[in-house]
């Protein structure tokens, strides 16, 4: 039974899954809880005990999905925007020791491509990608039924490809990134200040409210979806160019208002010098637990019978 950790910028969860890939217990806490890392990590143990508690299991090993840049094959965070002083610390090594378990730890983006490919909509897909779009954009890359890594093992970043260099400032340094503009954040924050600005403004709305404002015929708000869907097609665009995927999973709280066939059109208006309808558009099917059931693929991935990756 594997122990899942999902560290992402809002919050931390822990929970039991078993072989399948079926989440058994699930426990959580807000990212502001675990402070500094020698108190962060000891919250973590207290969830993993507690998870393994309620789902009544003993936990075989752990696997850990973390936002941010890690280093996967030493086992230590890199600089994590969220957590400035847990650099260069080590989640592997001290819950390995804590649990006497092999323990494993990939970005989160490359946790959830492992989780979609294994148990998901990427079942049985040797090209895969996997995109969320959450408050950012990340994801992850297999290629010919392997994760990709870059130099240095390095984890690519999908969601800071430029859409539009005059577009809006990223935290990565460019301007006009796909996750400068296709986010629900990017999304609200256009829709909310042409509102101000128009003076047609009432109270700031989130993604998901406009594109339930749309579907009553609001012009702002359908102007803001038709964009929407043109930001987040582009960049799919620009991976079916790049990699000619067989099937890009898309997930995070925004796809539940996106249309596929949307994202497709905007496709089918470029991309003309690759065959881009063997490239299937899919959304994500892991649900709200994805990035859990993805953290203990890690562990699968890295330790578990078929491991594509012994190094
Ligand atoms: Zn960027």
């Amino acid at each position: 039974m594997i122990g899942a950790v999902d560290i992402g910028g809002t919050k931390i969860a822990a929970g039991m899954v078993d072989k399948d890939g079926k989440v058994l217990s699930r426990v959580e806490t807000p990212t502001t809880a675990c402070g500094v890392y020698s108190d962060g990590i000891a919250h973590v143990a207290r969830m993993l005990r507690e998870a393994a508690h309620i789902a009544n299991v003993e936990l075989t090993g752990i696997g850990i999905g973390s936002t941010g840049w890690v280093f996967p094959f030493t086992g230590e965070f890199g600089d994590v925007d969220f957590f400035p002083g847990w650099k260069g610390c080590n989640p592997v090594k001290d819950l390995a020791h804590e649990f006497s378990v092999q323990a494993a730890l990939e970005n989160d983006g490359d946790a959830s491509v492992l989780g979609e490919a294994a148990w998901g909509a990427g079942k049985g897909k040797s090209r895969l990608i996997y995109v969320t779009v959450g408050t950012g954009i990340g994801g992850g890359i297999i290629l010919d039924g392997h994760l990709y890594r870059g130099a240095n093992r390095s984890h690519p970043e999908v969601g800071h490809h430029v859409i539009d260099a005059s577009g809006p400032q990223c935290t990565c340094g460019f301007r006009g990134c796909w996750e400068a503009l296709a986010t629900g954040t990017a999304m609200a924050a256009w829709f909310n200040n042409e509102a101000a600005a128009t003076g047609s403004s009432g109270k700031t709305l989130t993604a998901k409210e406009i594109f339930q404002l749309a579907k009553t015929g609001n012009a702002l708000a359908e102007k803001a979806v038709a964009r929407e869907n043109y930001y987040l097609g582009l960049g799919v665009a620009n991976l079916i160019n790049l990699f000619m995927p067989d099937m890009i999973v898309l997930g995070g709280s925004i796809m539940q208002s996106v249309q596929l066939d949307d994202l497709g059109k905007v496709v089918a208006q470029g991309c003309r010098f690759v065959p881009y309808k063997l490239t299937q558009l899919a959304q994500a099917s892991l649900g709200a637990d994805a990035n859990l059931i993805g953290a203990a693929r890690v562990w699968h991935h890295r330790y578990g019978k078929k491991a594509s990756e012994t190094f």
